[in-house]
């Protein structure tokens, strides 16, 4: 049978007048698609019709997802808001068949439960859910730009009352069958194998629940005050620049005033709204790009190629900020890590690193106490020169930017290592070609660009030579997806993808200052376009000295030999956030004003010609243009890992959904048309990119 003709759920009678719906899509995980939903209609009517019922458990049939949420592009590639209504109001009739029934209906969850499943669970009697790891639900709606649709707002809040749902709509956090139960969003956590028999047991007792929904749920003076703390939050975490946020908001809290059925049409009225905006094409992009990332990542003539053995033992060289992070997060995910560096004072800083990181996640309930000694004992660090390293899977280079001694290190290295060991680098800008020029095993050789902080940042760019094997790319990406990141595979060039297109915008915005406009206008400039802090401050906060190393590092062949020269500056001791004296002014660690003297350092004349929207013009188009050109020239292999690696690596705004979908937004012509202009204006370095 084809998958088209396949049925998705199966419906039998488990016992006497019990009836058990299975959910079992024929492909990876459990959707409701279109298609899923009419077969739920179907199998509700013959339900509704059958009069010797007694109960139904709606359960899956897969191993590990209950329903992974509606199909996004079933919605998206609806054209009209008035059709994503019609499709809401479909969806609502069906899930109103739960309600309906004269007999009690059990969702019985085992696996992922998000977004529409979730929905579909509240218009059920009751809840029960596995108390397994796999078992999390969630709303995430949110974080493709959407608010839930399938009356997850209005039933919510009524459910489990305000804080609680407040918390699942707006931040889309998975909810663990725990915690879950706490918030009485579930009735019951059982082992999976008795979900089943607990379903039928809900069924036989029928027991009547004092549901959760609070005091300040029902108090409209209360319910006003949390409303306005909650929009203030909302700008506080988003900036104005997500609506869906906002949308939440008024469907939770004005929903709260109406009857379910007014808040219902509320809610599919308010989220068609969203389905066409900027910000969810652009995240729901993100979310494909992301899914297309990890399945070309684990192309399978690469993994075929490699022994499949588990990462179990990395070195790591140089216990420096890079250094300390990759191995905190290494033994977090269960890997033991050799450290070798020669100074004794920053093998201490990594420990104590390391060890305040996991006391915060035993703080935060994220480890037991026992596990944070356990971490700990996982990292082993020595001053000897690689110490313990002919044992490792993967050595990770992280001393500072020098070609000869990242050299040497992977010539050491060679001398003592297993046959099967690679070695990565973890510099920012320099060619892994050149590292590798003198190895005697080039193929064993790849780039691991971590982003910092090492533990929070989702990137790992892999930078892959001619040179590099296929079974080390694989190795390098099982350890990368061990370590739960978002992996971009690129060409070895220098500063690969993310370091030389934003080595582009920061050499903007240093022109730009050198031209006459203050430092806190250029940043400002920026943040208001939706980058986390602007190019002024970042320079700042990786340190004036190594922003000068990087552009030197790319040099004439991004055409950023005609930058402003920080030597200047370095020279007379500024040297960003990390000794106090940068473009900005800093006491006790917190940032202060600008230090609008150093613009003198640089020659500028103070200048009024400049506007926010002509410097992020600049800055933008730079780093969006070099984007193009990373593609042209295959540095990324396709417009989804350029996007993936600009918003996760760099802080590009998620919601313009990266450089190439910013370009889809405004348009080719416009984007090529702005950067003539900008030609004119400042020379050959803005010549529009040939994929232009
Ligand atoms: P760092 O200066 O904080 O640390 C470098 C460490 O290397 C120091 O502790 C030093 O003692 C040690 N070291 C020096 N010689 C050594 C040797 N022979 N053997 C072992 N250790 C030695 O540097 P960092 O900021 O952690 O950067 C390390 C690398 O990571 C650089 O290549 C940098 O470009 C890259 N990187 C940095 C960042 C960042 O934000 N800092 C981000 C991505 C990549």
């Amino acid at each position: 049978m084809s998958k088209k003709t396949q049925r998705s759920l199966t419906l039998h009678e488990h016992e006497d007048g019990i009836w058990v719906l299975t959910l079992n899509c024929p492909d990876a995980v459990n959707l409701l698609s279109i298609k899923v939903v009419e077969e739920l209609e179907q199998h509700l009517n013959t339900l509704a019709n059958n009069s010797a019922c007694r109960g139904l458990v709606f359960i899956s049939g897969k191993e590990n997802n209950f329903i992974a949420g509606a199909d996004v592009n079933d919605i998206t590639s609806i054209p009209t808001v008035d059709e994503v209504v019609e499709c809401c109001q479909r969806f609502e009739g069906v899930l109103c068949k739960f309600s309906q029934f004269k007999f009690p209906t059990v969702a019985a969850i085992h696996g992922a439960c998000f977004g529409g499943g979730l929905e579909l669970t509240l218009c059920c009697t009751y809840r029960i859910a596995s108390n397994a790891s796999e078992t999390k639900l969630a709303l995430p709606e949110i974080k493709l730009g959407l608010i839930p649709g399938a009356g997850g707002t209005q039933r919510l809040p009524r459910l489990i009352g305000l804080a609680s749902a407040l918390d699942m709509i707006l931040t889309g956090r998975e909810y663990p069958a725990r915690k879950a139960l706490r918030v009485g969003l579930i009735d019951a956590a059982v082992p999976a194998n008795l979900l089943l028999a607990q379903a039928q047991r809900f069924i036989h007792k029928r027991p009547k629940l004092k549901r959760k929904a609070s005091i300040l749920t029902n108090n409209i003076a209360a319910r006003k005050i949390i409303a306005n703390k909650a929009r203030e939050q909302v700008t506080k975490t988003t900036k104005g620049f997500y609506p869906a946020a906002y949308k939440a908001l008024e469907a939770v809290f004005e929903g709260l005033e109406m009857s379910l059925a007014k808040g219902i049409e509320l809610e599919q009225k308010l989220f068609s709204q969203l389905v066409h905006t900027r910000e969810c094409k652009s995240l729901v992009h993100l979310f494909h790009a992301t899914t297309a990332a990890k399945k070309n990542n684990y192309d399978k003539e690469r993994v075929a190629k490699f022994d499949d053995r588990r990462v179990e033992l990395i070195g790591v060289v140089g216990a420096g900020f890079m250094g300390s992070g990759i191995a905190t997060l290494a033994a977090d995910r269960g890997v033991c890590v050799y450290v070798s560096d020669p100074n004794a004072d920053a093998v201490g800083r990594l420990l104590h690193h390391a060890d305040r990181y996991y006391i915060k996640k035993v703080a935060r309930k994220r480890l037991k106490s026992f596990q944070h000694a356990q971490r700990l004992a996982m990292i082993s660090p020595a001053t000897e020169a690689l110490a313990g390293f002919a044992a490792v899977d993967i050595t990770i280079e992280a001393v500072h930017e020098d070609l000869g001694l990242k050299q040497q290190i992977l010539q050491d290295f060679e001398a003592i290592a297993a046959d099967d060991a690679i070695f990565a680098s973890n510099t920012s800008a320099l060619p892994i070609a050149a590292i590798a020029e003198q190895a005697k095993h080039p193929e064993r050789v790849i780039g691991m660009h971590f982003f910092s902080p090492v533990e929070k940042m989702p990137l790992l760019e892999i930078v892959v030579t001619k040179a590099t094997s296929p079974w080390a790319i694989a190795r390098a990406v099982e350890f990368g997806r061990l370590l739960r990141k978002q992996i971009i595979i690129v060409k070895d060039s220098p500063g690969f993808y993310t370091t030389r297109v934003l080595a582009c915008l920061m050499a903007e915005a240093v022109r730009a200052l050198s031209e006459g406009c203050p430092i806190a206008e250029i940043d400002q400039a920026l943040v208001e376009f939706g980058f986390p802090v602007g190019p002024i401050t970042l320079i700042d906060e990786v340190g004036i000295d190594v922003g000068m190393h990087v552009l030197a590092t790319m040099g004439k062949r991004l055409g950023l030999d005609n930058v402003p020269d920080l030597q200047q500056l370095v020279a007379q001791g500024y040297l960003g956030r990390k000794n106090g004296k940068g473009f900005y002014q800093y006491k006790d660690g917190k940032k202060l004003a600008p230090n609008d003297s150093i613009s003198n350092l640089l020659g500028a004349q103070p200048s009024t010609s400049y506007t926010r929207d002509k410097i992020v013009d600049r800055c933008l188009l730079a780093f969006v243009n070099e984007a193009v050109k990373c593609l042209d020239e295959g540095v990324v292999s396709c417009a989804g890992d350029a996007d993936i690696g600009a918003v996760s690596g760099l802080g590009f705004p998620p919601f313009w959904g990266g450089p190439m979908r910013y370009i889809e937004h405004v348009g080719k012509k416009e984007v090529r048309a702005s950067l003539l202009a900008l030609q004119d204006m400042h020379g050959k370095r803005f010549a529009p990119a040939s994929g232009l």
